[in-house]
């Protein structure tokens, strides 16, 4: 009598696990989503799927209904209540998913296209995965477009397969084996499903198609048998309330609320709750606690049912005061009777506060800005995998006072002058202060993209500090004009290399005493050509025959008047040249060279 009372009270406070799905772009994530979904408006509403805050519900019925075609003899056990699954494919819902650094992700499905392999965002989210230590299985998603694919709808991947001819199964063999050995690469072991003998040692890889629905019943009855195997049962019981804010959003009538995901314990009506906020700790009470409405009751007249309480796992938007500066990503705590809510306040803060001691000590770095807590975060650990480092971050839109927390470096260090911003709006008079100030603001919904961006922007910076230093490059030398072939605008002269080497944008002077007998230095401008017989050449060395050299600059000289022919012409060094000589050029100088390169140094006032 005792077990029996036990074994139902114990089914009741069951909760259902949480799944993720990831992906690079494009590789279907949000059409396998709506396959799972669709057979259920087939099925209508028998099958009690349900429309959530954020998430799609399946009672364990449902999962028994979707997955009949692989467990003819029902021989399959369920033994979770319903699977949650997260509506908004990607890395943002799974990074805000978390609590104390582990994921409220229970399983997740990373999708990859069997005819692409994996991609940049799929390496994202296996590190992802393995960071949080989620378990997984992988959809490889679109195989009817193997060449030749028979399709049955919605068939059990095996039955399929074996449909198919030789040439489209050695294909899918092909690609399969190709999959694994990238996986291997990445240090995961995979299997084809139906061939995994340990789901803790290999990720099942499960064949499907969002387009046709096959394998998608092994895909979730896969889920299943995966939440169940890795969640030990007392994980699946309600307990202690754990939920996490996915979004924040003002909706006519209610003001601001949050979207949230409890994946344990119950909320109730008039719940006393603390969260992380941009400004400081928000303490607020539950006013609202809403659901969509079910389909055939959106004649009336809210879209959403007010519940007095709910139970996990579930999405439910919360309607509250004060929410306006709540952080998506953001644990919600509720304060229990013998709760101090002072702690709370500063344990939800503590998740803020630790990635803003991830900054750069030396304030040298990037800005960095997302749109939520756990963006925040992937991001962060992004950029520090990558070496960029960082100096401020944010999160919400970009505004201009952002903008000029990444204006410090213009000065010191213009290269880290930089704004990435992941999944974020930049206000219009952010972005023009930006471009008036000369701070880069790069967006992207992808965070790879924005290290792309970065890198990209740093090649720039140090080809053009290349290009800078090439024009501090003076080589050292005396040469002797034998012609003048235009007098200025620009100068051209015949000359002969009497020291060191004449090179192209080499600056010229001329030495001359002036009437009251005072060491007067004439600045000619740059060598823009060196010519030998009509030909171009890049450097004429001491000793070589004489070439034609044009000079060109601001305020030229004129042969005639402020120069004469026999003046000797050499270059017009600086300390800061000889340094660039030093720093990038030393093994292309002679001895000889240094030697000049001393000797001139008196004529410039150069210590
Ligand atoms: P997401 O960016 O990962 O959410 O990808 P989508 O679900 O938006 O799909 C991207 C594109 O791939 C769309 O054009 C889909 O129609 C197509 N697609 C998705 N799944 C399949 C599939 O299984 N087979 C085929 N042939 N195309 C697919």
């Amino acid at each position: 009598k005792h077990e029996e009372a036990m074994a139902a009270r114990s089914k009741d406070d069951l909760r259902s696990p949480i799944c993720c799905i990831l992906g690079h772009v494009d590789t279907g994530k949000t059409k396998l989503l709506d396959k799972i979904r669709q057979t259920n408006v087939q099925e209508g509403e028998a099958g009690g799927i349900t429309q959530q805050i954020g998430a799609t519900y399946f009672p364990v019925d449902s999962l028994r209904t979707k997955t009949n075609v692989v467990n003819k003899d029902g021989k399959f056990e369920f033994k979770i209540p319903g699977l949650l699954i997260i509506d908004t494919p990607g890395h943002e819902s799974f990074s805000n998913l978390r609590s104390r650094g582990s994921s409220l992700c229970n399983i997740a499905i990373l999708v990859v296209d069997i005819m692409h392999g994996l991609e940049p965002q799929t390496l994202e989210s296996m590190r992802l995965l393995r960071d949080r230590k989620t378990p997984f299985i992988v959809a490889l998603n679109k195989i009817d477009r193997l060449y030749g694919w028979k399709k049955i709808d919605n068939n059990g991947f095996q039955d399929s397969l074996a449909m198919q001819n030789k040439g489209v199964q050695n294909e899918f063999r092909t690609r399969l084996e190709a999959t694994k050995l990238a996986f291997a690469e990445q240090g995961f072991n995979s299997e084809l499903f139906f061939e995994n003998k340990s789901m803790s040692r290999n990720v099942s890889l499960v064949p499907t198609s969002a387009h046709t629905g096959e394998g998608v019943p092994d895909m979730l009855k896969l889920l299943t048998s995966l939440s169940q195997e890795r969640m030990t049962n007392a994980l699946m019981y309600l307990s202690e309330v754990e939920c996490t804010v996915l979004e924040v959003k003002v909706i006519e009538g209610l003001g601001t609320t949050i979207d949230v995901i409890l994946s344990n314990g119950i909320l109730r009506e008039g719940d006393r709750i603390v969260l992380c906020g941009l400004n400081g700790p928000i303490t607020t009470n539950i006013r609202a606690l809403l659901t969509p409405a079910p389909l055939k009751e959106l004649r009336l007249k809210s879209q959403y049912v007010h519940n007095k309480e709910v139970k996990a796992a579930l999405g439910v938007k919360i309607a509250a005061n004060d929410l306006e500066h709540a952080i998506a990503g953001s644990r919600m705590l509720v304060v229990g009777p013998d709760d101090d809510e002072e702690d709370l306040e500063e344990e939800v803060m503590s998740d803020l506060e630790s990635l803003l001691s991830r900054v750069s000590t030396d304030q040298r770095g990037v800005t960095v800005q997302a749109s939520t807590l756990g963006s925040l975060e992937a991001l962060l650990e992004f950029l520090k995998v990558s070496k960029i480092p960082v100096a401020n971050i944010s999160i919400g839109p970009v505004y201009k006072r952002d903008v000029m927390m990444a204006g410090t470096m213009l000065e010191k260090h213009k290269e880290y002058a930089v704004m990435l911003c992941f999944d974020v709006k930049v206000d219009k008079d952010a972005q023009a202060y930006a471009n008036e100030i000369g701070v880069k603001i790069f967006t992207a919904d992808i965070i790879y993209h924005l290290f792309d961006a970065f890198t990209e922007h740093m090649a720039k910076l140090t080809e053009l500090r290349k290009e800078e230093a090439k024009l501090l490059a003076i080589f050292p030398c005396i040469i002797k004009p034998i012609a003048v072939f235009n007098k200025t605008d620009p100068i051209v002269i015949g000359v002969d290399v009497i020291e060191g080497s004449l090179r192209l944008h080499t600056p010229l002077a001329a030495v001359r005493t002036n009437a009251a007998g005072v060491k007067e230095i004439v600045d000619i401008g740059r060598v823009t050509s060196i010519e030998r017989d009509h030909k171009a050449v890049p450097v004429c060395k001491k000793g070589q025959p004489s070439v034609a050299v044009k000079v060109e600059g601001p305020n030229q000289p004129m042969y005639g008047r402020h120069l004469e022919e026999k003046d000797q012409l050499i270059s017009h060094i600086s300390r800061a040249s000889i340094d660039t000589l030093k720093e990038f050029y030393r093994s292309e100088v002679t001895m000889d060279e240094w030697g000049l390169v001393k000797r001139l140094k008196p004529v410039f006032d150069i210590p």
